[in-house]
């Protein structure tokens, strides 16, 4: 690492089921960030020019040159293989992405070094290097995108695993083995239950939907059910409960697996964190076995950067960072 790469920006780009989100990170701070519409069932590289021509913008805002750049960091929702930089496996979104040239593209589109992550790993990097959990060396994350990401770190070291599968399967903990079937193929997965994704489908299957405030939403999200519950709506109501039920459930799983001192949110749903953070915290502290006290709760400052933070740090230190 040279003083000079500490001077120069990162490129981050963060895959997101719904967005990709593209920043300028210099030293831990944002110096830009934009938002695109990933499309991401239709596969990513489709989506790749765009993201170049993003990225150009950017720069040109910012009055950068590539030549003012020390790599590009990619992140993905996906079992990612850090050295090799290839996507092993992937839920539904990108299939495109899984074995595809990351680092010819980067070259031929940016000539600069690449690095890959997968992106809760990078938001717990991001969150605990530069972010508002700076300083922690025992902490999970957990992130509410489209589905639900997690994360570990412990003693100081990112919990990666020998098929770079550890910490971050958090979404995918069964919370109900009576549930829904889940899109990575289990049953009662956190995702399949509580996520982003799979809560329309749940709503319609209940009784009273059809006298919601809800029913009248043509794309019903964590937003769209907070609001209606805050106006009274009981399904909306009955929906928090649920929600309120498998969230904690998965959190209390990661602390039982990873023996963390702080759990860090991030990800659009801490947009509601004043609303959703006091009955959350409540319920993990009730049911979380942890003689030693209570993990503390961390919210993530800007939840939109937390990504892109850890990316730019894994340009910056190298993939040699502190694995298990
Ligand atoms: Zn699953």
């Amino acid at each position: 690492m040279s003083e000079i790469n500490l001077n120069k920006a990162a490129i981050a780009l963060d895959f997101g089921g719904t967005n990709i989100k593209i920043g300028l990170i210099r030293q831990g701070k944002v110096l830009n960030q934009t938002l695109l519409p990933a499309h991401s069932g239709a596969g990513i590289i489709p989506r790749l020019p765009d993201v170049q021509a993003a990225v150009m913008d950017l720069l040109e805002q910012e009055g950068l040159a590539l030549g003012n750049c020390s790599g590009v960091g990619i992140g993905l929702p996906g079992l990612v293989d850090p050295q090799h930089l290839s996507l092993l496996s992937i839920n539904e979104k990108y299939a495109d992405a899984v074995g595809f040239a990351f680092g010819a593209w980067v070259e031929e589109a940016f000539g600069l070094p690449i690095v890959m992550e997968n992106d809760a790993r990078a938001a717990l990097l991001g969150e605990t290097v530069y972010g508002t959990a700076h300083g922690e060396s025992n902490a999970v994350l957990m992130i509410f995108g489209t589905g639900i990401g997690t994360a570990a770190l412990m003693n100081g070291k990112i919990i990666r695993g020998r098929h770079f599968q550890a910490g971050i399967l958090g979404g995918h903990f069964v919370t109900d083995v009576n549930g829904s079937r889940c899109s990575c193929g289990g049953v009662g997965c956190l995702e399949a239950e509580a996520s982003h994704w799979s809560l329309q489908g749940w709503l319609k299957n209940q009784q009273g939907y059809a006298n919601s405030l809800l029913a009248i939403e043509s794309n019903i999200g964590y937003r769209q059910v907070i609001d209606a519950s805050q106006s009274g709506d009981m399904l909306a109501l009955s929906a928090m409960q649920h929600l309120y039920k498998h969230w904690s459930s998965g959190i209390v799983n990661l602390v039982h697996a990873y023996d963390p001192d702080v759990v860090i949110l991030s990800g659009g749903l801490m947009k509601a964190k004043d609303i959703v953070l006091p009955e959350l915290v409540r319920r993990v502290h009730e049911q979380a076995w942890t003689p030693w006290g209570k993990v503390r709760f961390i919210v993530a400052e800007n939840p939109d950067s937390s990504v892109l933070l850890g990316l730019s740090h894994l340009i910056e230190e190298g993939i040699d960072i502190d694995y298990v």
